[in-house]
């Protein structure tokens, strides 16, 4: 039986390793696609575009939004960041499970736009283990890192909105729990109302001839 994608959001803090519990997914398993977002921000090092992101300036972006080109966007740090919608809506018709790894007010958007929309929240098991894997990066000054600790803190506040939490203490086990959670979802009965309507009226049939 062919089954709907799930559209899946998953957010976290800076450090928290969300990018390698993503590829993790997407190497683990077949039924992910991976959206590529729409960004005002400059590419780092190493980034391709198309790959990492779809790059572009603020007039491209603006022109997108007004065309209705985008499911969700938000600002962050200065910077747009946004969904192209024609992938997201393409994939989730073909069956795929769809991941967007967005930030907190772009989760929010999807959750009103997207009610059956999946979202995942990825954190260290604790406080000090995300200082210290920022820190370990070895990239970033101590004043970023008191910046991204202090971001952490508000964004902290708003992991209740999530439907399901993800601590990531080693990789594998993250995406393992967050494969096992999505799996989860689809055997809803909201996601299987076909398969439940068409066992309610044989089951009804049967009982009608007494078929035994
Ligand atoms: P970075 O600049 O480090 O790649 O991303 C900054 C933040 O923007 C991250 O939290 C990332 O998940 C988020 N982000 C990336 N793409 C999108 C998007 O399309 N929409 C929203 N709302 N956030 C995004």
């Amino acid at each position: 039986m062919e089954r709907e994608g799930i559209l899946v959001v998953i957010s976290g803090f800076a450090g928290a390793g969300k990018g390698t519990v993503v590829k993790g997914l997407m190497e683990r398993y077949d039924n992910y696609a991976l959206s590529v977002s729409m960004t005002t921000r400059a590419p780092r090092p190493g980034e391709e575009d198309g790959v990492a992101y779809f790059f572009v300036d603020k007039e491209k972006f603006e022109e997108t939004i007004a065309a209705g080109g985008l499911i969700e966007y938000a600002n962050y740090c200065g910077n747009y960041y946004g969904t192209p919608r024609k992938y997201v809506e393409n994939m989730l018709r073909s069956g795929k499970d769809v991941i967007l790894e967005i930030e907190i007010q772009g989760a929010m958007q999807i959750r009103k736009i997207y009610p059956t929309a999946l979202l995942l929240f990825i954190t260290p098991p604790d406080a000090d283990t995300l200082r210290m894997r920022l820190k370990n990066r070895g990239t970033e000054t101590d004043d970023v890192i008191r910046q991204r600790m202090e971001r952490a803190a508000r964004e902290s506040e708003g992991m209740e909105d999530y439907d399901y939490i993800v601590v990531n203490d080693t990789v594998a086990q993250a995406v393992s729990d967050a494969h096992a959670v999505i799996t989860a979802a689809h055997a809803r009965p909201s996601r299987n109302g076909q398969l439940i309507q068409t066992l309610q009226e044989e089951l009804r049939l049967m009982a009608v001839n007494s078929k035994v």
